[in-house]
């Protein structure tokens, strides 16, 4: 698993608060990338007497090692240690924060019977490393690019942390991307907009410990703005799961009058049987918590329903509701205007949070088609198969009417890249390889700038005739290049038949008004050749010369009336034949 040539293809990776997720563009479609045993890793790292635990590992042996066990890095991450938010979550772990240099935190563990520090980048970057080693598990080869996602909220030194994380790990950060804009883009969304070029996206993520509400408006052109992001960091699967352990804690004293809350075996056990009755509600309307000897070699076994689970937690959900309308009030959005809801973290399978986002949107807007742990990942290998080239993007979908013209934004890809390859495909294939290529052009004196930074519009146009023009422009300096595509193989375009068909239809009702008028004008002239007949064998009369100048007459008529109408013509046949009779 050494060497370039044997390089594998960019990963996306959703690095979560408790758990993180790894994606790949592969057999033309995402493939979440499963580890030995699931198809997310919790993102724990345990240092135990003997060795460094990531992922399942590090999560199984948490409550036999609390101090050395860490999670929830991403809450430290790009902080200072006085940050309030660090000080309040600090009062809630069990393992040791402290001051570093330059106001960074730095967490204390006891590894191999040493005192070790760690920054929470690196503590980021082994679980970075983890989802690297199970990508290139399942790949077979070695993983280097990368796209890596991060909340909406993420600061400048939140960002460039996560990224240094990424470096630690080995990884070349091609991206980092907001989880919401990664929601957006696994539904296509990116590539969507209605009559005003435009979608609002709200992005409901409700997680295990986080909740998140982003609302992004997409315009044509791969443009994503966040318009606003609100959400509580302590608000969750967890808080759901404490209050069934709570109730479960006092119906086993209102039973046994014993207390269970200071024996932190049996309230380990409660919460692990709770949170499986929990997804187990997910889907029935009824389970039950069987747990023997659970404490003071007391068992417990109660029936726990829907209900009972949504009272219990009611208070919450309403919360959740409060903070989506709280964030349409911040980005001055009504309801309305909200074209999809997208659905996010696992807490979002409760049936409860999806009919009140039902009740609220309708039902038509919430798309949770994709599994709601995988979404971010999703979108982040989508992005990093786009920026590998592995994937194309449409600029005019299949049967739009032409004339056309539409735009689409594209950014550098690479720190001080000086030229770019447009290369123009036809085809409706996710992989530009197998769409057929109608031409390359390339545009140079791109400014030296980081990658991401300088803008292009590439616009393409076509006219009637089915002449492709493509123009690349670099925003900054206003430099643009073209290219013009020729329907060359003699072929008839689409829309080059539908005129023929159209035009074919007229004509028809063009030739019926056509045959109608040459038929009555060979009638009048088959009436003169008739006259002209009868008169041979006639004597000189007054009768004989009226008939001779009507022939004349009419014949000098038909001459020069070409343009009569069908009855006029019939009505000069008529009078001929009066005077002939
Ligand atoms: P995440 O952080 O997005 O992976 O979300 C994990 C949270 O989702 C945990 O609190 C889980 O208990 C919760 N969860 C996962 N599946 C379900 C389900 N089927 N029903 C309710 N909650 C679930």
């Amino acid at each position: 698993m050494d060497g370039k040539a044997n390089n594998a293809p960019a990963i996306g990776i959703d690095l979560g608060t408790t758990y993180s997720c790894v994606a790949v563009w592969k057999h033309e479609r995402i493939e979440i990338i499963p580890n030995d045993q699931d198809r997310t890793t919790p993102s724990s790292v345990a240092f135990a007497d003997a060795e460094r635990l990531i992922g399942d590992g590090a999560k199984n042996q948490a409550t036999m090692n609390p101090a050395n066990t860490i999670f929830d890095a991403k809450r430290l991450i790009g902080r200072r240690f006085s940050d309030s938010k660090v000080q309040d979550d600090m009062k809630l772990w069990p393992f040791r924060v402290i001051q570093g240099p330059v106001h960074t935190p730095k967490i204390v563990v006891t590894y191999k019977g040493e005192e070790k520090e760690f920054l929470a980048e690196e503590i980021s970057s082994m679980i970075l490393g983890k989802m690297k080693e199970t990508a290139e598990a399942y790949l077979g080869k070695v993983v280097k690019d990368a796209v890596i996602t991060v909340p909406a909220y993420f600061n400048d030194s939140q960002r460039q942390a996560t990224k240094d994380a990424g470096a630690i790990a080995g990884l070349n950060v091609m991206r980092i991307i907001n989880e919401p804009t990664a929601a957006a883009i696994a539904y296509g969304l990116d590539n969507k907009s209605d009559i005003n070029g435009k979608i609002n996206v709200l992005v409901f993520d409700l997680g295990g410990g986080t909740f998140d509400v982003s609302i992004l408006t997409i315009a044509k052109g791969d443009t994503i703005e966040v318009k606003a992001v609100c959400g509580d960091t302590h608000l969750g699967g967890e808080d759901f799961d404490n209050r069934m352990v709570d109730y479960c804690a006092r119906e086993f004293r209102r039973r046994s009058n014993k207390d269970l809350t200071g024996n932190k075996r049996a309230l380990g056990r409660l919460r692990f049987a709770c949170e499986k009755a929990k997804r187990i509600l997910s889907c029935s309307t009824q389970t039950s918590i069987e747990l023997d000897g659970l404490h003071e070699a007391i068992d417990f076994s109660m029936k726990f329903s829907r209900a009972k689970f949504e009272e219990l937690n009611m208070s919450f959900f309403s919360k959740c509701i409060e903070i989506v309308e709280e964030c349409l009030r911040e980005a001055k959005m009504e309801k309305s205007c909200v074209n999809k809801v997208i659905l996010v973290g696992g807490s979002t399978r409760i049936p409860k949070v999806q009919c009140m986002l039902e009740e609220l949107f309708g039902r038509k807007e919430l798309c949770k088609s994709l599994n709601p742990d995988e979404a971010v990942a999703y979108g982040a290998a989508v992005m990093a198969a786009k920026l590998s080239g592995e994937l194309f993007s449409v600029v005019i979908p299949r049967n739009t009417p032409i004339p056309t013209k539409q735009s689409k934004y594209f950014f550098t890809s690479e720190d001080n890249q000086t030229w770019v390859d447009v290369n123009v495909y036809q085809g409706e294939r996710t992989r530009s390889t197998d769409n057929h290529l109608l031409g390359t052009f390339m545009i140079s004196e791109i400014p030296p700038a980081p990658k991401g930074v300088i803008k292009f519009m590439d616009t393409f146009e076509i006219d009637e005739n089915g002449i492709l023009t493509v123009t690349s422009e670099i925003i900054l300096t206003g430099k643009t290049e073209k290219l013009t595509i020729t329907n060359k193989n003699g072929r008839l375009s689409k829309k080059q038949i539908e005129k023929m068909v159209k035009d074919a239809e007229k004509y028809k009702q063009e030739d019926q008004e056509y045959k109608k008028k040459a038929d009555a004008f060979n009638a009048l002239e088959d009436c003169i050749y008739n006259m002209k007949n009868k008169i041979k064998s006639m004597k000189k009369s007054r009768k004989l010369r009226k008939m001779e100048d009507a022939i004349v007459d009419t014949a000098n008529w038909i001459k020069h009336n070409q343009a009569a109408s069908v009855d006029e013509v019939q009505r000069m046949k008529e009078d001929l034949e009066t005077i002939c009779k």
